[in-house]
């Protein structure tokens, strides 16, 4: 029984891959494979993130403590606080999007269905590593599933940012990936910002393709969805869902002209090295 659940569980994995590598087929531009980069080595091993958020997900378990540290109080009101960015920015129309930062074993991400104005930091749930969470919380976000299964799959990031921008969402809706039609595409480390399949949102299907998807990219788009942006930190995070709504604008606009002219690979690899090294820090680091 427990073989046949595998293989059952085997088939519907390598189902996603082939659909994965199908999606990607109708679309020129993301065939080349992402570039790898400094952090494309951090990623976690498939294998273990498929276990992540499965048999125990979506378990709500009683708080041993509602106490929480004043780090954590500092953090929860950072996740408010970019919730409200991101929506008065005009990133997440309605109450669609959220937002999640990695904490311990697990995450703290915004609730279900509540107005971002309305948030409290005791709103911001704790989800667990094996997606449990206080039965005394608030509900968590209902896309929690790929959050976790994102963190799991990338354990370089500590932040993610899911939005329903309009013009990433105009493009998923068309299931048109952003090739290097702009050098800036770069910013989400890689050669192209890839479109992963469509799965009903909360589902565990979709948080594999979320976590197939940004496997070496910090930046997806999410077909008939939306789009998802990690970074390092909640700001990063949130900096890089806005630079993907503007490119998402930009390449539709071009594509109202034609086919753009694509950078090749070569030039994109040397975009890369060059971003490694560009901002602040690497100018000092430079002068000294
Ligand atoms: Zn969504």
């Amino acid at each position: 029984m427990a073989r046949k659940k595998a293989a059952a569980s085997a088939d519907r994995t390598a189902a996603r891959k082939a659909e994965v590598r199908k999606t990607a087929a109708k679309n020129p531009a993301p065939k080349r494979r992402p570039l790898k980069t400094a952090g494309s080595k951090k990623k976690t091993a498939p294998a273990k993130r498929a276990s992540l958020g499965g048999k125990t997900a979506g378990r709500a378990r009683v708080a041993k403590s509602s106490r929480v540290s004043k780090a954590e109080l500092d953090a929860r009101k950072a996740v408010i606080a970019t919730a409200l960015k991101m929506s008065s920015s005009g990133l997440s129309p309605g109450r669609s999007g959220n937002v999640s930062v990695r904490w311990g074993k697990g995450m703290l991400i915004t609730p279900s269905g509540m107005a971002y104005d309305d948030i409290k930091p005791t709103d911001i749930v704790f989800v667990d590593g094996d997606g449990s969470f206080s039965a005394r919380a608030k509900k968590p976000s209902s896309e929690w599933r790929f959050h976790l299964s994102a963190y799991e799959a990338r354990s370089d990031k500590g932040a993610i940012v899911h939005t329903h921008s309009l013009h990433a969402v105009v493009l998923a809706c068309a299931h048109k990936p952003i090739p290097a039609f702009h050098y800036m595409v770069a910013l989400a480390g890689g050669d192209h910002i890839p479109l992963i399949p469509y799965a009903p949102f909360g589902t565990q299907e979709l948080a594999d393709y979320v976590a197939e998807g940004i496997g070496e990219i910090d930046a997806c788009l999410m077909a008939n969805h939306g789009q998802i942006a990690l970074g390092n930190t909640l700001a990063q995070a949130l900096e890089l869902a806005s630079e993907v709504e503007i490119l998402a604008e930009q390449y539709m606009k071009v594509l109202s002209l034609g086919l753009p002219r694509l950078l090749r690979r070569r030039q994109m690899q040397d975009v890369l090295e060059r971003i490694k090294g560009y901002g602040q820090h690497a100018q000092e680091t430079k002068k000294t």
